[in-house]
């Protein structure tokens, strides 16, 4: 859909944790990366020629659906729409009693490097090799070039880490995996991010006039953060229901994902069975076109049974008996 803005594409992945290694072919899948700066440029660029949309900039102060149509207060004014599309994020609706709730938090540096470490037809989906800490962490490599590589250290956990934590985490594993000192890499960029990882019942539609898009409307997906491509299917439904219906509310599409996602976030959070070692198990035990369709919710039933018929029974089993006694 973006061909023009992927800065680069990967046929093959590396998975690494202590109970499994593997270089895996993706065909038919790829790996794409986009990075925001030209993803914003895109969208920019197209908005500039439909001469019917205006951009305006500022602090929003608030949103009230009412009759008319939903009014919001920005800059000290009022603007109405008859639909608004709202995407501000609401960390309250996470600290909830009974909603699940993790955030993952990571850094990312992009490196150059003075000596050739990277495989850059290769890139590194998981790698948790390093120590856990009682958390879910791993690190992600996107290489650009056998010199050049975003390297991002990812914590699955309800708090943040020190910075300093962040920073000592890629150094060690410059030191340890790529046999990098300090002194034989420079950072280009650094990246600073935070996803959260709930099971809220966000709804999309967020009254008569007002309709919840991105992570406020539900589009994150809870076990594993995946937002960007749900974002475009959500977008694309919008388009067809004001299409079709002349309102933006697409029938809610009853999800089983939705209900894994939060059986693997309750084993998550209550550090039930390591993180590393349920991945493990998927990548080691099924093709990876079956655990890309599941991680993105497109799998078939029979599909989903094989991989749970794979998966530790005792922690999933807890897991769903602490779902069922918050209902
Ligand atoms: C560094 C990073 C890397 C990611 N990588 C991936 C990935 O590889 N794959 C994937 O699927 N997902 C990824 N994600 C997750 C996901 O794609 C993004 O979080 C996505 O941007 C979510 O879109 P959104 O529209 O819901 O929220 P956002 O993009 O966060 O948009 C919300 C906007 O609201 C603005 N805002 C907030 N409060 C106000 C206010 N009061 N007034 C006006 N504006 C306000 C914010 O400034 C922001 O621009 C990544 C996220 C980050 C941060």
């Amino acid at each position: 859909m973006f061909g023009s803005v992927v800065s680069k594409e990967w046929a093959h992945i590396w998975f690494h944790s202590p109970l499994h290694s593997a270089r895996i072919p993706l065909s038919p899948y790829r790996y794409y990366m986009i990075r925001s700066q030209d993803f914003y440029a895109y969208a920019l660029d197209h908005l500039a020629q439909s001469p019917n949309v205006q951009i305006e900039y500022g602090h929003i102060q608030g949103i009230q659906d009412a009759e008319n149509g939903a009014h919001v207060q920005v800059n000290g004014q009022i603007r109405v729409g008859q639909w608004v599309f709202n995407s501000l994020p609401e960390e309250k609706l996470f600290l909830r009693p009974k909603v699940q709730y993790l955030k993952q938090h990571f850094m990312g540096w992009m490196v150059q490097t003075n000596k050739p470490v990277f495989d850059p037809a290769t890139a590194t989906f998981m790698d948790f090799r390093i120590e856990q800490e009682g958390q879910t962490r791993f690190m992600y490599l996107l290489p650009t070039s056998a010199y050049q590589s975003l390297v991002e250290f990812t914590v699955f956990s309800p708090d943040f880490l020190p910075v300093q934590e962040y920073e000592a985490q890629l150094r060690q594993y410059f030191l340890q995996y790529l046999g990098l000192q300090a002194n034989e890499y420079q950072i280009l960029e650094e990246e600073f991010g935070v996803i959260p990882m709930a099971d809220a019942p966000l709804k999309a539609r967020g009254g008569k006039h007002v309709v919840h898009i991105g992570t406020r409307g539900g589009q994150t997906k809870a076990s594993t953060g995946y937002t960007f491509v749900n974002i475009q299917k959500q977008s694309e439904k919008i388009v067809a229901a004001l299409l079709q219906k002349g309102v933006p509310f697409p029938h809610p599409a009853p999800s089983r994902f939705r209900l894994y996602d939060r059986m693997l976030l309750n084993v998550l959070q209550k550090q039930r069975y390591p993180a590393r070692d349920i991945f493990a198990r998927m990548f080691a035990r099924h093709p990876i076109a079956r655990v890309l369709r599941f991680l993105d919710g497109e799998s078939r039933f029979d599909e989903e049974i094989k991989i749970m018929a794979k998966m530790p029974s005792l922690p999933f089993l807890r897991a769903g008996l602490d779902l069922l006694s918050k209902m």
